[in-house]
């Protein structure tokens, strides 16, 4: 594939690099001023970015393919400009617990996937009392990190795990060599706020109280400080507290040998208190939407690097899921995997909060950085997988969310206009979605994602 006057945006760069991109096998071969041959496109002066990584998907396949499976979820991702995701471990059918599980999921979820794909492991409190070790030790070339939940909404069937357990965890996964994915909520002020306020109430207020800003920053304060004792490897998942995203660039910057890193989500970024208020159900999200002024700092911190990365955390509901009654009982979550790029390129780089480099490491680099994929993924060079997303600057598009490819249909963003309009997304050198033609590419196209390389 060759592609003519493209406006390509290159890693710690802030202006685009007029050029010519060839592409052979899937990857990028030659980045040039002018390369001879007919083109298979023009960009015509389009701005060129690396393809999306959404790290933190579930796309609940198989076992709770009502809510979404790899098909829809990897062909709303790809509409969205995403050319590989990374979808947890604990909302399929088997878990990704250990790698006979892992080996049964690929099999059902490999022939589905237009874009690539990794996978996080996990650890509960039941796979923990059950022999952990041996069972990270089984995934850990096959994994990109273990997944563990400080508070738990499947405590039956994938329970927290409490300082003393999530300490073993983290130690035995840092003598690997593996990152640690934490939901940090305080266990105890969410089950005891909870109860309060259940009897409160059922408004979206009602469950902001029983998890606020204070619980994520219990939980954060209490596994930096675990992690810093043991000289950890961590990662805290969907950051919405302004200030606990400030504990975490501050331990980010510390010289302890602990490693840890943050990541916050669109949904964070884009709306407050009033909003879940106005929207009820559909914003539903756990952690909640915060207090206004927390979107701010959480900005801040993106554009900064103290936070790392966003991720969609994309977890839509089955159909009545999200309408169940009042808002203990509506799902948490949202689909978001399809609009995390093109809000991040309207809202972030446009509307002038995040600078073009900046847009590609809180969109995509860092994350391939963090996870091990930077030798293929994550950024425009020669060599490199051919993983692009093509934006008009120009264009706009409008939200719509009957329109989306998840088997999710309810967005908080649904209604707004975006800056920007995506053309189409590459991965390794097909194309996947084109905004002309919709889905075009295969399914099976995506290739499973490991640390090592393809497997
Ligand atoms: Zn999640």
């Amino acid at each position: 594939m060759l592609i003519r006057n493209a406006s390509l945006a290159i890693s710690g760069k802030d202006e685009p690099l007029s050029a010519d991109l060839r592409i052979t096998d899937g990857r990028i071969e030659t980045i040039a001023p002018h390369i001879s041959g007919d083109p298979d496109f023009d960009a015509g002066g389009a701005l060129i970015l690396p393809g999306g990584i959404d790290p933190h998907v579930h796309f609940y396949d198989p076992g709770y393919t009502d809510k979404e499976d790899f098909a829809h979820g990897t062909a709303f991702a790809a509409s969205g400009g995403i050319t590989t995701v990374i979808d947890m471990p604990c909302t399929s059918d088997p878990p990704v617990s250990n790698i006979d599980n892992l080996r049964a999921k690929l099999a059902v979820v490999g022939p589905k996937a237009h874009i690539d794909f990794g996978f996080f492991g996990g650890v509960s409190r039941q796979t923990f009392d059950a022999g952990y070790r041996a069972d990270m030790n089984g995934l850990a070339d096959s994994v990109l990190g273990f997944k563990v939940y400080a508070v738990s909404g499947m405590d039956d069937i994938w329970g927290a795990l409490d300082h003393w357990r999530f300490e073993q965890v983290l130690e035995h996964a840092a003598s690997i060599g593996q990152t640690v994915l934490l939901h940090a909520e305080d266990r105890e002020y969410v089950d005891n706020a909870s109860e309060h306020y259940r009897r409160e109430g059922a408004d979206p207020e009602h469950w902001y109280r029983a998890r606020p800003e204070l619980a994520e920053e219990l939980a954060v304060s209490s596994a930096i400080r675990i992690c810093r004792r043991i000289g950890g490897n961590l990662h805290i998942v969907h950051v919405g507290s302004a200030e606990a995203a400030a504990m975490i660039a501050r331990a980010a910057a510390g010289d302890d040998g602990a490693v840890i890193s943050g990541e916050t989500c669109p949904q964070y970024l884009a709306f407050g208190l009033e909003d879940f208020r106005h929207l009820g159900a559909v914003l539903k999200v756990a952690p909640p939407i915060k207090s206004p002024g927390n979107d701010e700092g959480l900005w801040k911190q993106l554009a900064s690097g103290g936070l790392l990365f966003c991720a969609s955390d994309h977890a839509p509901g089955a159909p009545g899921e999200k309408e169940a009654g009042d808002i203990w009982c509506n799902s948490a979550g949202i689909a978001g995997t399809g609009t995390m790029l093109p809000y991040l390129f309207s809202e972030g780089y446009l509307a002038g909060r995040l600078s073009l480099s900046q847009l590609l490491k809180a969109s995509g680099e860092n994350a391939a950085r963090r996870y091990g994929l930077f030798d293929r993924k994550g950024s425009i060079e020669e060599g490199k997988d051919a993983d692009l997303a093509v934006f008009d600057p120009d264009g706009t598009w409008n939200v719509d969310q009957e329109a989306f490819l998840s088997k999710g249909t309810l967005s908080p963003f649904h209604g707004r206009m975006f800056a920007g309009a995506l053309m189409k997304t590459i991965v390794r050198g097909v194309t996947v979605w084109d905004r002309e033609k919709g889905l075009v590419g295969p399914a099976g196209h995506g290739q499973l994602i490991t640390r090592g390389g393809r497997a």
